[in-house]
């Protein structure tokens, strides 16, 4: 049995609980509970909040834990990271009042800044040569700088309306983040093999993510110029449709360039074109 520690109730939560989902681990959750079994799969869940779940990884109070990489390298566990999972992703800035003069880092020598993370502010002040004062608040840091607490904020963004809202300026990027999978660096044979067969079902989800099944009709005497267009997993399936002449062509495409393959698709004489989500992806 593995023990997993997701964030209780927090932006981390749904898509922790999603990606478990989607890796076809059943569980029944509810609001109330510390702790659910799966019914299919030798896994337990621990809610816990976001910052105590490094701390309990490496302790192997949990084994495995789903976290965000700024509360994971503020606390010094970067060891602990296994894989970045590609959700919530966010970026811890620099922000300064909307009206205040700023044109380079070096404009904060000597000021104040109000921050949830101290160490991972330190280190970029540190590596710019910048002389701060940090001061370490645990949470509405975006209302410091206008109740004369702070000259500038180091806090996460991810629209930045919150921001804007509180009438700051983000001026300078200080940690790009998201959601990581951790694990305790002592896990046994048992667990680890358990462990494996979850990155293996993680994997297959991911990689689905990006990847679009494309299914499109083509005159015969055009398919090895589509074929060429559609990288594919392998090479696309030709199926021969009803009508005389024609084909069914079947294939995968990543959803990055998908568009400018689908013009070219066109261009070559396709038709009919759809592009449909891949559940799960195992190659
Ligand atoms: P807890 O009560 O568990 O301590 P919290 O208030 O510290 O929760 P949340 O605001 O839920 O934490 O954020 C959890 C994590 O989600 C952050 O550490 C960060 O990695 C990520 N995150 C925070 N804000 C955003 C955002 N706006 N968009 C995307 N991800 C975000
Ligand atoms: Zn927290």
């Amino acid at each position: 049995m593995l023990r997993l520690a997701i964030q209780k109730s927090g932006r981390l939560s749904e898509d922790s609980l999603k990606l478990i989902r989607e890796c076809g681990i059943s569980f029944i959750t509810s609001s109330l509970k510390l702790k659910t079994e799966s019914t299919n799969f030798p896994l337990e869940i621990l809610y816990l909040r976001d910052d105590d779940i490094p701390g309990y990884v490496a302790d192997g109070v949990a084994d495995i834990g789903i976290v965000g990489e700024n509360v994971l390298v503020e606390e010094g566990m970067q060891r602990l990271a296994v894989e970045q999972l590609g959700f919530s992703k966010c970026r811890l800035s620099l922000a300064v009042p909307k009206g205040d003069s700023y044109e380079h880092i070096s404009d904060l020598q000597g000021k104040n800044i109000a921050t949830s993370y101290p160490k991972l502010l330190q280190t970029y002040l540190d590596e710019k040569g910048v002389d701060a004062n940090i001061h370490t608040i645990s949470g509405s840091v975006e209302i410091a700088p206008s109740i004369g607490l702070a000259d500038a904020i180091c806090d996460i963004v991810s629209s930045g309306s919150t921001l804007i809202s509180n009438g700051l300026r983000e001026v300078e990027r200080v940690f790009s983040s998201q959601a990581v999978l951790i694990a305790n660096e002592g896990l046994d044979a048992e667990k680890r093999r358990v462990l494996d067969k979850l990155l293996f079902r993680i994997h297959a989800v991911q990689r689905a993510q990006k990847a679009k099944y494309i299914l499109l009709n083509a005159p015969n005497e055009k398919i090895e110029e589509i074929s060429q267009l559609l990288p594919g997993a392998k090479s696309p399936s030709i199926l021969p449709l009803a009508e005389k002449g024609w084909s069914s062509l079947h294939s995968v495409v990543n959803e990055d360039d998908f568009w400018e393959i689908i013009e070219k698709l066109k261009e070559a004489g396709a038709q009919g074109i759809l592009v449909v989500p891949i559940e799960k992806m195992i190659v």
